[in-house]
Formats: C-alpha cells, structure tokens, sequence
C-alpha cells in the first residue's frame, strides 16, 4: 500500500524546487505552511522564522517530529576588477563539486544568473592540470565586463547564492536534486498531518509538527524552538549518507565531523 498520492508529489517537486538558504527561508515556509493548512488545527512562525502546526492543542503531553527548512549554500564575499565573484559558505557547501555548476545569485533587484567558471582542460599545463578546486580559487562568472558591472546587478558581498539544479526521478526509484536535505525531512513530517486527517486518526497528546530554521549553521532553529514549546518527546528528521558508493571508506566510522571541519 502506497501512501504517497498526486497531490503530495507535486508539493514535493514544489517544494524542493524552491530555494531555502540558511536565513533565507521564509518562501519555503510559506509553501511548507500552504500544504499543511488542511490538516492542522493551528500554525506558528517564530521571531527567527521556524515554522510549526499543531494537531491536538493544549493536551499535557508534548510530542514534536521535526525537520530543518534550510539549506545550504554560499554567500558572495567579494568582486574581482574583472567582474568575478568569490564566495564563502553558508553551511557546509562543497568546494570540490562546484566547478561548472549553474547558479542563481539572489539580490534586491532580483535573481541573477551564474556558474561557478573552470579553466578549460587545454589551458591547463603541467602542474596546472591537476589543479583541484579550493575555496581560493573558485569563482562565479555572471557574464560582468567588470566589478561596476556586477554592481549595477544588484550583486554585492553577502547576497546569497543557490544552485539551479531541481529535483528528478532516476530509475523511477530514487529522487536526486539540490537540497534533499533536508526537505526530504519536512515533506514527511508535512504527510504525517495529511496521513492524520485523512485517516482521521485522534491523538492523546498534542503534536507539533516543526520545519525549523538555521540547521546548517549549528542547529540554531531547532534549539531556539525547543525552548518555546518544551516538549516532552521530539523526534527529528535529517538526511544520512549513503556508504554504499565508490569512495566512501567504510572500515572507519563517517561521522558528522567530517561535516563540521567545514565550518
Ligand atoms: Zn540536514
């Protein structure tokens, strides 16, 4: 039996779809909320934008399913003469794949397209040919002449930057796409409030259904939130690697501190 309908799938490519940087997060609050509104009986947002339903309000017992509404991402850090863009992170966005990958720069005037620039394999001699990306030498080209260029773009140190790449289906089985994590997470916990509705399930607790914020920074949302509703039990969403894969050393233990070493 298969829970998973029309309707749900087409929230999923939506929502995905949607960019939701660190700090950045309040549309795909809006469209997780949008969803949920039928199957809720109250919703909040937090001073810090951390999203949260509740089924079953003001029962003693407090039980909360969680999942981080951010993604990750980079920030513009600075503007070459020539019009070239370096970046920082925000959160522990990858160096070594970002080479060739197409980008949306996010500015007040608007979004601007990108993509992280390489030196084409025959400029590259000697030494120089096995360059490996580093954060010193990635840059985003966005077509500019020069740095007045970008400027008149909108495009200035601490616009946040996205990749393009949505979501898609491979062998029709496995979903691939920018930011799984961790809105895989939110989309489940958003079907666990449409599976109580429709299902009409009652519950003896009250349940929260939380779409925190500023997970990739160090957790930040979800530890503000646990102070405003005091749960009793919360479970929480995230992504896990798969060690399956060629490359993954399996002999020694792959913990989240591989991940923090970026920070
Ligand atoms: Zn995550």
């Amino acid at each position: 039996m298969t829970f998973f309908n029309k309707k749900s799938e087409t929230f999923l490519y939506e929502y995905l779809n949607n960019t939701s940087p660190t700090g950045f997060e309040s549309e795909g609050q809006k469209l997780w909320l949008r969803y949920l509104k039928p199957y809720i009986d109250e919703w909040h947002l937090d001073n810090y934008g951390t999203a949260y339903a509740v089924i079953n309000p003001g029962k003693k017992y407090k039980v909360v399913i969680e999942g981080h509404a951010d993604e990750i991402s980079w920030f513009v850090n600075y503007i070459s003469d020539k019009g070239y863009i370096s970046v920082i992170r925000n959160g522990g966005s990858d160096h070594l794949i970002a080479p060739s990958m197409r980008v949306t720069i996010h500015t007040e005037k608007g979004p601007v397209k990108g993509v992280f620039g390489w030196p084409a394999i025959h400029t590259r001699n000697g030494k120089e040919a096995e360059i490996t990306p580093n954060m010193d030498n990635i840059f985003i080209d966005v077509g500019a002449n020069d740095k007045k260029d970008v400027e008149a773009m909108g495009i200035h140190p601490g616009c946040v930057i996205t990749y393009d790449d949505g979501l898609t289906m491979i062998n029709n089985t496995y979903y691939t796409g920018r930011a799984l994590d961790n809105r895989i997470g939110g989309f489940c916990i958003a079907e666990v409030a449409r599976l109580l509705k429709e299902q009409k399930k009652k519950l003896p607790f009250t349940l929260y259904i939380v779409n925190s914020v500023q997970e990739e920074i160090g957790l930040k949302g979800a530890e503000m939130i646990a102070n405003t509703i005091m749960p009793d039990i919360a479970i929480i969403t995230d992504v896990c690697h798969d060690t399956n894969t060629p490359l993954v050393t399996t002999k020694k233990k792959v913990t989240w501190h591989v991940a923090k070493d970026l920070y």
